[in-house]
C-alpha cells in the first residue's frame, strides 16, 4: 500500500532497526519502546490488521514473534509480552498489521490492563455470546 509506512520499511524506502527477516515476514525495533528491544514483527504484505489475514500468515508472524521473543530473553530480558492491537478502540494507530514482542524487567512499571469485576450475570451471558458467535 502506497502510503503505509511499513510497507515503506518493508521496501527499505524507509529506515529501520531490522533484527529478523524471512519470505513472509519482516520484524524491526519500534521507534518508542516500552523497554530497549522492543520489536515489531508484521507481514511483509500489507494486512491491515488480525481479522484481515489469512490464517496461515498469522501462524507465521505468531512463529516469527515467538522466535524474537526467545532471543530478547536470552540477551538479558526477564519476561515478554506479545500482543496486538486490532483496530482504533483497541490502541492501533498503525494500520499495516502487527505483533508487538516487549522485553519486560520486574522493576519496569510498564502496565498493560488493569481487569475489572463482572456484573451479576454477564460473565456466562458474554461467554454464551461468544460461544454463538463462533459456532452460529
Ligand atoms: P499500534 O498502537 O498501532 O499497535 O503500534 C504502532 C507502533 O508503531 C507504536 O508502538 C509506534 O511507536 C510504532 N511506530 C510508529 N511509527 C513508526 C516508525 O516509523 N518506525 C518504527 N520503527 N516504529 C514506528
Ligand atoms: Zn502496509
Amino acid at each position: 500500500m502506497e502510503s503505509c509506512i511499513f510497507c515503506k520499511i518493508v521496501k527499505g524506502e524507509l529506515p529501520s532497526s531490522k533484527v529478523y527477516e524471512d519470505v513472509d515476514v519482516f520484524a524491526f525495533l519500534d521507534i518508542k519502546p516500552v523497554n530497549p528491544g522492543h520489536t515489531l514483527v508484521i507481514p511483509k504484505k500489507h494486512y491491515v490488521n488480525v481479522h484481515d489475514m489469512p490464517d496461515e500468515m498469522v501462524g507465521k508472524v505468531a512463529i516469527a514473534a515467538k522466535k524474537v521473543a526467545d532471543a530478547i530473553l536470552k540477551i538479558g530480558a526477564k519476561g515478554v509480552n506479545i500482543g496486538t492491537n486490532n483496530g482504533k478502540d483497541a490502541g492501533q494507530v498503525v494500520f499495516h498489521a502487527h505483533t508487538h514482542v516487549m522485553p519486560r524487567y520486574g522493576n519496569d512499571k510498564f502496565s498493560l490492563w488493569v481487569g475489572k469485576e463482572y456484573d451479576g450475570d454477564e460473565r456466562q451471558e458474554v461467554a454464551e455470546k461468544i460461544r454463538q458467535s463462533l459456532n452460529p
